[in-house]
């Protein structure tokens, strides 16, 4: 590219790639790729540096996020640039200038955005816009952290990220608040949006549907509303069961869901549990919901916890610089800390928090200091009694039978399941949940637990009504 000057100082490909490598420095790996790559350097005119950008996105983040870098460090050559300016170039499209209007994505540790992100302009429909999905770095599939309990909605949610042929229409995500779906569908808007510029992705709860829905009947926009969201290419809808018992938002969602689908449009859903079960969703949806692929994103386990944990530290660092953990703190915060992941993730910012203000390595007795209230609430301890007398109302049966003898199927499978429940939700060990089962041996509990995980992998009710019991326990 040709050589750009500007009162004598010449700014060249080859100086914005220095400044680049030190970008690369300064803002991190991922960064680096998902923001500073993309730019284009076109030239320096007058104190102010242009660039072409892919998106609007781009631009936009780029410009509140690093600009001042960007700025500081061209400016380090000797003559100062004041400003920088974005080009949106994009194949067949109208170039379009960006200022830095930012997208609405809050500083919090929230990713839903609560006002819509921000418009996408310029396809001639007036001021009704949509809302474009956020591209919000932290959540991306690179601060995705995989385990047992997440790897099939992860790996689903990457294949619809590859924005090859629709696979599965819709990709239904559920599971309990706080175990990563909002996550995984703003890294699904996330990685198509950089792979696909031109497609129109679209990342909504559930409730902001609603929400447009009804103020477009009430400005008798209704017509441009479904015109709108039926030229969607990519729709995330989060938090569905937010529509349940809205009777004239369940039909247009439901007339939207088969618009798209019949266009061959990929939707990704997510709802707080199988759509099978939500309440007072018409069955017709419910049915369309499960036509495509449904998958649960299950409780964390130990070594998720560890690993997200892990993870989070070496994001904090990067704010708090190298503040030591003594050894076993991130061991017994996964373990203590069995709640969801917003309530692991909240903890470790209070922590950092708190031990960069008094200056202090984070300890165990730091931990427990800073952490009480968190520790106490995750304290709450499923009891054994509770499991059975929740899977006896479960099963219709008497919460004797859980401890008495008889063996008879309807008796014995309920009886295996609570068994297989305690392993699971408790802390207690195979002979004392026996003797809490009218004292049976640890055999015969180990048994119970092995022939529900059996049957769970080749009955789907039983599967069902582990993950039932499951969640009624644990509310
Ligand atoms: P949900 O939508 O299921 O209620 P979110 O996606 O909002 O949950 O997740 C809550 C918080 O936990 C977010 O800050 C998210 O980034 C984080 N989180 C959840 N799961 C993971 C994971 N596997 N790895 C890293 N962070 C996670
Ligand atoms: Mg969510």
């Amino acid at each position: 590219m040709a050589v750009k000057t500007w009162m004598g100082y010449r700014m060249t490909d080859s100086t914005w790639g220095k400044v680049k490598e030190e970008l690369r420095k300064s803002v991190g790996k991922n960064s680096f790729v998902t923001w500073i790559e993309p730019l284009e350097f076109t030239g320096l005119k007058d104190g102010v540096a242009s660039f072409s950008v892919p998106t609007q996105f781009v631009g936009d983040w780029v410009s509140r996020n690093f600009a001042d870098q960007i700025k500081h460090l061209m400016s380090r050559g000797g003559k100062p640039v004041s400003r920088i300016r974005f080009t949106v170039c994009r194949q067949g499209r109208a170039k379009n200038d960006t200022k830095g209007s930012g997208i609405g994505t809050a500083a919090g540790s929230k990713p839903v955005p609560a006002t819509p992100a921000r418009v996408r302009s310029g396809n001639g429909d007036g001021d009704f816009g949509l809302p474009q999905a956020p591209l919000d770095p932290r959540f991306t599939f690179d601060s995705f952290v995989v385990g047992k309990p997440n790897e099939l909605a992860y790996t689903a949610a990457r294949r619809v990220a590859e924005g090859g042929p629709v696979a599965y229409n819709p990709l239904f995500l559920y599971g309990g608040v706080g175990l990563g779906k909002t996550h995984l569908m703003l890294a699904i808007a996330h990685a198509l949006q950089i792979r696909k510029p031109e497609l129109r992705i679209v990342y909504i709860s559930a409730e902001q549907f609603m929400y447009r829905f009804i103020r477009a009947l009430r400005d008798s926009k209704a017509l441009k509303f479904k015109q709108q969201f039926r030229s969607i290419d990519v729709l995330l809808i989060d938090d569905v069961q937010f529509i349940a018992g809205k009777n004239s938002t369940q039909d247009e969602f439901f007339h939207t869901f088969n618009a798209l689908v019949q266009e061959n449009k990929q939707l990704v859903i997510s709802g707080d549990r199988a759509p099978g079960e939500i309440k007072d969703m018409e069955e017709r949806i419910k049915s369309r919901l499960q036509c495509g692929l449904v998958i649960d994103l299950h409780p964390t386990d130990y070594e998720l916890r560890l690993g997200i944990l892990q993870h989070k530290v070496e994001q904090q660092r990067q704010q708090y610089g190298d503040l030591r953990i003594a050894d076993g703190v991130l061991e017994f915060l996964a373990q203590r800390i069995s709640g969801n992941v917003r309530t692991l993730e909240g903890a470790l910012i209070r922590l950092f928090a708190f031990a960069s203000l008094v200056g202090r390595e984070i300890t165990l007795e730091l931990a427990q200091d800073c952490l009480a209230d968190i520790l106490r609430a995750s304290d709450r301890k499923i009891s054994i009694e509770e499991i059975q007398r929740k899977v006896a109302e479960h099963y219709n049966i008497r919460l004797s039978d859980m401890i008495g003898p008889r063996r008879v199927r309807t008796i014995a499978r309920p009886r295996q399941m609570a068994m297989y429940l305690a392993k699971q939700l408790t802390s207690r060990s195979l002979p004392e949940i026996g003797r809490r089962f009218g004292g049976r041996d640890h055999t015969t509990v180990m048994h119970g637990v092995r022939r529900i995980e059996e049957l769970m992998a080749s009955d789907s009710q039983i599967a069902d009504d582990v993950e039932i019991l499951r969640r009624s326990l644990e509310d």
